[in-house]
């Protein structure tokens, strides 16, 4: 593995790899970029086949947080944690409590809450022993699952690209169809509803399929046939990767707006949807409401406060379409382009005023240059 070579191309600040026998701890965890402040991400518990598996995904997972919250406004920078294991069998008080340990000893310079495989009764646990962790459960004075807000900027979202592409943004009468009825799918669905749109849905799990027909009351379809569904929208909930060449051929939809992480796979797709006259939501703007909340519970949780940074979303995207159309390019890439602008005017200001980034509270940052994790 060349690890520092891989770090170069896709601009890490740090990779810490943490090992605990006795915990049965075995962790990376990635720090891409904290120019515009320390790097926030979820911890991941998966059970990896290879360690290379592992170092690639939380390296790429991590960049993708330092564009998430570079999108959302925030003083945040990017970083993730992946934790090898099996979540059905693997996980442990200890196994958590060890892992806050290390998270603690960073100082601040990396925050996290929960992921893939980990979940809010896990962050009370890491909560234990630091208090660099979000996605903890209100009865320990945390903000709980992010996902209902993360349905609430999605709606916003969409109402965006209703009034890109119709001209007015009501969702009343519009046709969506849900692939994945999982946390955000359903809150999605229910917030739908409330807007008078309809919803098709579907989901890998038979028994939610099910359940979604039962108390939603929504039509629901197979995974397989949900690309061919009549749709004024198309919003990808699931797992990532469902926008492809195989893929976009079948949709019939004139938006592509969900909350699923790396929607699009190949680098050509984002230029064939827009040939296809579809609009595309990125997806690390749109989904950014669970990122918003994490963030604001970090300050003493305020719902109210939450939902208000995450209706900013509509005014973000609306912004990164008035970018793509100015510039003949795809939305993806004008979003990323406006990332790179924010963090090119970071380094900026780092280098003038040799300053390190704050922490979330504002406060200076807890000198992230001198932190040198250790591993145990
Ligand atoms: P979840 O695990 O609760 O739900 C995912 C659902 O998708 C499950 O019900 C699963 O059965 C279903 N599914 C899996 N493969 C499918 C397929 N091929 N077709 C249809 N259904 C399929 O996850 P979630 O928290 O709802 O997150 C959904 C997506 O949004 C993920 O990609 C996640 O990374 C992303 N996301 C979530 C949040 C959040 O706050 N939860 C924030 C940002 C991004």
């Amino acid at each position: 593995m060349r690890i520092f070579g891989q770090m170069e191309n896709q601009g890490h600040e740090q990779v810490v790899f943490v090992q605990d026998s006795d915990a049965g701890l075995t962790a990376i965890v990635a720090i891409h970029n904290t120019v515009l402040g320390p790097a926030l991400g979820g911890t991941r518990l998966y059970p990896y086949a290879t360690e290379e598996q592992a170092l690639r995904d939380v390296m790429e997972l991590s960049r993708g947080m330092t564009y998430k919250a570079a999108a959302a406004g925030l003083p945040l920078g990017g970083g993730k944690a992946v934790i090898i294991g099996d979540p059905l069998k693997n996980k442990s008080e200890r196994l958590f409590r060890t892992f806050g340990e290390f998270v603690q000893r960073m100082n601040g310079l990396f925050y996290t809450g929960e992921d893939v495989g980990t979940d809010t009764s896990d962050m009370d646990i890491v909560r234990r022993a630091t208090r660099f962790v979000g996605g903890v459960s209100p009865e320990h004075g945390g903000a709980g699952d992010p996902s209902p807000v993360t349905a609430y900027g999605v709606l916003q979202g969409m109402r965006a690209c209703a009034a890109e592409r119709w001209g007015r943004d009501s969702l009343e009468g519009r046709r969506v169809a849900v692939q994945g009825l999982g946390k955000v799918g359903w809150a999605l669905t229910e917030l739908l509803q409330q807007a008078n749109a309809t919803v098709i849905g579907c989901d890998a799990n038979p028994e939610r399929r099910e359940q979604a027909y039962r108390q939603l009351g929504i039509q629901t379809v197979d995974t397989d046939e949900m690309y061919d569904v009549p749709a004024d929208i198309f919003a990808p909930c699931a797992m990532g990767g469902s926008i492809s060449q195989h893929t976009l051929p079948r949709l019939t939809c004139e938006v592509i707006a969900g909350s699923a992480n790396n929607q699009i796979a190949g680098a050509d797709v984002p230029r064939a949807i827009l040939e296809r006259g579809i609009l595309y939501a990125p997806d690390y703007v749109i989904n950014a409401g669970g990122l918003i909340n994490v963030y604001v519970e970090l300050h003493g949780y305020d719902r109210t406060r939450a939902l208000a940074l995450t209706r900013e979303i509509y005014s973000r995207l609306r912004k990164v379409f008035a970018v793509a159309q100015e510039l003949g390019i795809p939305p993806s890439v004008a979003a990323d382009r406006i990332v790179e602008q924010r963090l090119a005017q970071g380094r900026r200001e780092r280098t003038s005023n040799g300053a390190s980034a704050a922490d979330v509270s504002g406060n200076p940052a807890t000198s992230i240059a001198g932190v040198v994790a250790q591993p145990h």
